[in-house]
């Protein structure tokens, strides 16, 4: 996907509530029966549905388990063994109620020849209706032991069919898990679903070409669809999911064909070519040698600049490792050339750093140059958006959300934002602020766009969130770096800790404390920054001059404390995560994280990131009490290595990628089924098929292509330039 082009009108929405656009012309199908309608659904599970992302019997159709609990073969009531999960088959033998309403209890006893145990429903009044004396139940769950005997507690049941020969009961079978929601369970949602199914299952076109599902062996997907819901077994579900996940990552892949195929016949950039002089007089700015990663990617950088093709860079690399020299360098080629650059960074905060830091290499320089927050002071503002849309100011610093606001630029010729994060609606809103029309009819000239961040992506991901985005690598630290020792600290350490920070103060450097709360919370019984300061302040590093920083506070009040720590009046500053990437202060040399076990690997690498870069050596003491083996092992991975992208793969895997990307941002719709990082190879083979289908049939025209368009059409509603194919 080119990101910096068509993306502009792409809707920001949750794939799953696909209302049907305004333009298909309302059809009979019962897909699209309302859900209320649906047997077993009234308005009140109607709402509930809602809330799930179902509007209609065809989103319950599509709304598939998101896992399946094995049910294994019944077990003879005397072989359980206690605290094992266990399917048994019995009848019940009694039945006792006890409470009322929600702190009801129901205690049955359940036997099958072999013995009997005691089962307890707690919570579940409405069981008391149902349950009677003689009937056979399949029940799932673990046993404990009470008084001698066992028992289930709230296991999951259902009835069979008593008068049936019991070798039917007898069977392993798979039970769905639906995603539920309060007041609507997963068991209820899997008896609509069936209702669902039985309904308007025949109604299920396919969207794939049948050559195409010969070809790659691919089940129909009516069968995948059935399949989702009710597999026969492990792998029949596998083959649905294989179904449902490729066709998913080929309608993606053939949007990020089409709009590339869009982009280059309608999009355009300023060239802003480069020279050895400009070059010469580019690095006199810097009081150092580009390392040899940063010279290899400003060579990319600038042959992508020179062109009229728009450039859409990934700029990857650890933190530290000197991205800001780069994108500095870039803005200034755009600026030779006669254009505009904004950078833009997620927080004020950072705004302002960069903008220090970018203020530092320009002493002297012609470039105009201006930090455009939301406190910059209206009359001041009102000037430099004149100067901006008159072009006499060169290079914007701002927060991202300037460009949400009515900025318009005179040419936007380069546009560079700092972590990705929210850069989908940045850019978007970029967009229209400089937007012009090309010398071509249906020509558009858009800036040429780099996104910065340190946190690695891994080259499939970025393939698909951001299509063809290109990616450049810095892989190499300024020469001195020293490593951050990293070390993990349990309570009974703490001591031992603080004793080193008071050491470290006593000779001058600084030390970083974080904390992941701004106030106490009763919930959460953790630490916070406002209140933790105290100790700190009095009992921790006595003596020691120490700063608070943390999101509730004024910007001026931030940017106040910042100012202090960087320029040593301030010893340690205690804060929350709103230092995590960017802040540049050599002097720290310690950075202290409490509770550790809650941050995700890669935050705490961003925040490890903040030492390390003076001459003296740092560390990193990651503070826990967590005895958790996971979070200890996560933790480990740390102390253990310094390579930010062994870390962020190791995150990716722990926390899944909608984490790390936000994916609804970019506007993509979520992937019901397909999963980005584990489905690789599928996501590969969904590339080369979207660009076969593409390179024979770039307007979808042929008959077995028209499904796919319309499905598009639907994600998408219409709205992306790419869908006018002409
Ligand atoms: P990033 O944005 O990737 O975290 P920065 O661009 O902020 O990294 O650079 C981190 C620090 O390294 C800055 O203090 C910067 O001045 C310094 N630096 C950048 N490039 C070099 C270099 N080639 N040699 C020495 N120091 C460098
Ligand atoms: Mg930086």
């Amino acid at each position: 996907m080119r990101v910096n082009s068509a993306s502009v009108n792409r809707p920001v929405g949750d794939g799953r509530t696909r209302s049907p656009g305004p333009s298909p012309p309302p059809s009979r199908s019962p897909l699209d029966k309302p859900i209320q309608y649906l047997r077993g659904v009234g308005p009140r599970r109607a709402r509930l549905l809602e809330g799930l992302g179902v509007r209609t019997v065809g989103d319950l159709i599509e709304y598939f388990p998101f896992r399946f609990e094995h049910q294994t073969r019944p077990q003879a009531i005397d072989t359980l063994i206690l605290d094992e999960p266990a399917t048994i088959v019995g009848m019940v033998e009694s039945v006792r109620c006890q409470g009322q309403f929600q702190s009801s209890r129901i205690k049955a006893v359940v036997s099958d020849g072999t013995g009997s145990v005691y089962v307890t429903w707690f919570n579940m009044p409405y069981l008391r209706e149902r349950l009677e004396r003689g009937q056979v139940l399949r029940l799932y769950g673990s046993v404990s032991s009470y008084r001698d005997q066992g028992q289930m507690i709230n296991p999951r049941l259902e009835w069979l069919d008593a008068e049936a020969d019991p070798a039917t009961w007898d069977y392993e079978r798979l039970t769905p898990v639906y995603r539920a929601t309060a007041g609507l369970t997963s068991l209820q949602i899997a008896r609509l679903a069936e209702a669902a199914l039985a309904e308007a299952l025949p109604a299920v076109q396919g969207t794939l070409p049948k050559a195409l599902l010969d070809r790659r062996k691919l089940p129909g997907r009516r069968a995948a669809v059935e399949g989702m819901h009710r597999p026969r077994d492990e792998q029949q579900w596998q083959a649905a999911r294989e179904r449902l996940a490729f066709e998913e990552l080929l309608l993606m892949q053939l949007a990020v064909a089409l709009q590339r195929r869009w982009a280059a016949a309608h999009a355009r950039s300023v060239a802003l070519p480069s020279s050895v002089e400009i070059d010469r007089r580019i690095r006199r700015r810097f009081p150092f040698k580009l390392t040899a990663a940063q010279d290899r990617v400003i060579k990319q950088i600038t042959a992508d600049l020179a062109r009229e093709r728009s450039m859409n860079r990934l700029l990857q690399g650890d933190v530290g490792s000197g991205k800001t020299v780069v994108a500095l360098y870039a803005a200034l080629v755009a600026v030779v050339c006669r254009t505009q650059c904004a950078i833009l960074a997620p927080t004020e905060v950072l705004a302002a750093q960069h903008f220090a830091g970018i203020e530092r290499y320009l002493v002297g320089s012609r470039v105009n140059r201006c930090l455009l927050t939301g406190q910059t002071p209206k009359a001041r503002r009102d000037r430099l958006l004149a100067d901006i849309a008159g072009g006499s100011m060169h290079l914007v610093v701002g927060t991202q959300a300037l460009l949400e606001s009515k900025v318009r630029f005179h040419s936007l010729g380069l546009l560079v934002v700092d972590e990705q994060h929210k850069f989908g609606v940045a850019q978007r809103a970029a967009l229209r602020a400089s937007r012009r029309r090309g010398p071509q009819p249906q020509q558009v000239v858009i800036p040429h766009y780099l996104v910065m961040t340190a946190t690695p992506i891994p080259r499939t991901l970025s393939m698909t969130v951001f299509g063809d985005l290109d990616v450049s690598i810095i892989d190499e630290l300024p020469p001195g770096r020293r490593p951050v020792e990293t070390r993990i600290v349990r309570p009974a350490e703490e001591g031992r800790a603080w004793a080193e920070a008071r050491r470290r103060v006593a000779a001058g450097q600084q030390v970083y404390v974080v904390y992941p709360l701004v106030e106490e919370s009763d919930a959460l019984n953790l630490r916070a920054a406002t209140v933790e300061v105290q100790r700190v302040d009095h009992e921790l590093l006595p003596g020691a001059r120490v700063g608070l920083l943390h999101g509730r506070m004024k910007k001026e009040e931030k940017q106040q404390v910042m100012a202090a720590f960087t320029a040593g009046r301030l010893d340690v500053l205690v804060s929350t995560t709103v230092i995590e990437v960017g802040v540049d202060v050599p002097n720290a040399t310690v950075m202290i994280v409490q509770h550790a076990e809650r941050y995700g690997l890669s935050a705490l690498h961003q925040l490890r990131g903040r030492v390390g870069r003076g001459r003296e050596s740092s560390i990193c003491l990651l503070m826990t009490d967590s005895r958790g083996e996971t979070a200890n092992k996560r933790l480990q991975i740390l102390c253990q290595s310094n390579d930010g992208f062994r870390i962020a793969e190791e995150d990716l895997r722990l926390r899944g990628p909608g984490e790390l990307l936000g994916t609804r941002q970019h506007g993509w719709p979520e992937f019901r089924v397909a999963n980005p990082v584990e489905d690789v190879d599928l996501l590969m083979q969904a590339r080369d098929e979207a660009a076969r289908i593409v390179r024979e049939d770039p307007g979808l025209r042929r008959p077995e292509h028209v499904p796919l368009l319309a499905e598009l059409r639907r994600w998408f509603r219409d709205k992306v330039a790419f869908l006018d194919v002409g």
